[in-house]
């Protein structure tokens, strides 16, 4: 089975692993399934993940992850013309976009210096007023705008914190028009990305995730089964509150009751 992972709130939340996750998924590895870790995160590089991910004992490959980062790269650079890229974000993101053999350039704190095809945004640990009005002219001279992801927010060990959205939000105002494409979840391209990086469709995977409004929605999007798992920010109140057509397939509440959902889905 193809299994797309999320990782915040499924595999940890903040720094501590969620009980059992790294035992199951060793299991499910070794029984032959493909997990792709997935997640709307675009501040770091897969390797930056691939470290934490090893350190926390969950067996991961650096090439099945595939964040929201790395999907974006994955799909500019499936166009024919691959666009000189502005990155309104990180140096993960920088990085991401680069490896899949695209060349970048920062918004500059002088105004345009380049004619970028594409201006892709990211949590931007960097925003200044310069960057963002940088970003908006080149949008404003036709350049695409692609946002890695949506979220308002993410949380972080001192609460939460602004995300890539909201640098979103400043740059379609400033811009005066909203994304061309957003590739995180609830969009389904994150989850094509990662299924299409192993050969396999995204309608055959398994998703794993603990949001309803985005892992869950993006699972029905491409057409995934879905598992909700309690151990992140939906309670079994609110997962039981979703209506049918924003439900998942199964709700587990924790990794012993995921594993057991698992073998049923693999015996069926
Ligand atoms: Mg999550």
């Amino acid at each position: 089975m193809l299994l797309l992972v999320d990782l915040d709130g499924v595999v940890y939340r903040g720094s501590t692993p969620v009980p059992g996750m790294a035992a199951l998924l060793e299991r499910r590895v070794a029984a032959g399934d493909t997990v792709i870790y997935v997640t709307n995160n675009s501040r770091w590089h897969r390797d930056e993940y691939h470290a934490r991910l090893m350190g926390m004992g969950v067996p991961a490959r650096a090439d099945h992850i595939v964040t929201a980062a790395r999907a974006t790269a994955l799909v500019l650079a499936d166009g024919e013309a691959r666009p000189l890229t502005m990155v309104f974000g990180g140096p993960g993101l920088a990085r991401e976009l680069r490896d899949a053999g695209l060349r970048t350039v920062a918004p500059t704190d002088r105004g345009l210096a380049a004619e970028p095809g594409a201006v892709v945004v990211g949590v931007d640990f960097s925003l200044s007023y310069a960057r963002l009005s940088t970003a908006a002219e080149a949008v404003r001279r036709g350049a695409r705008f692609i946002a890695t992801n949506r979220d308002p927010v993410y949380p972080a060990a001192e609460g939460l914190r602004a995300g890539a959205g909201a640098m979103v939000a400043a740059l379609a105002v400033a811009a005066g028009r909203e994304p061309d494409m957003v590739v995180g979840k609830p969009e389904p391209r994150l989850f094509r990305a990662a299924a299409e990086s192993v050969g396999e469709a995204a309608e055959h995977a398994i998703v794993i995730g603990d949001s309803l409004v985005t892992d869950i929605a993006a699972a029905r999007a491409v057409g995934a089964r879905s598992v909700l798992m309690l151990t992140g920010v939906t309670t079994r109140a609110g997962a039981q509150a979703a209506p049918p057509d924003a439900g998942p397939t199964a709700i587990a509440a924790d990794a012993a009751e995921l594993g057991s959902l698992l073998e049923e889905l693999a015996r069926a």
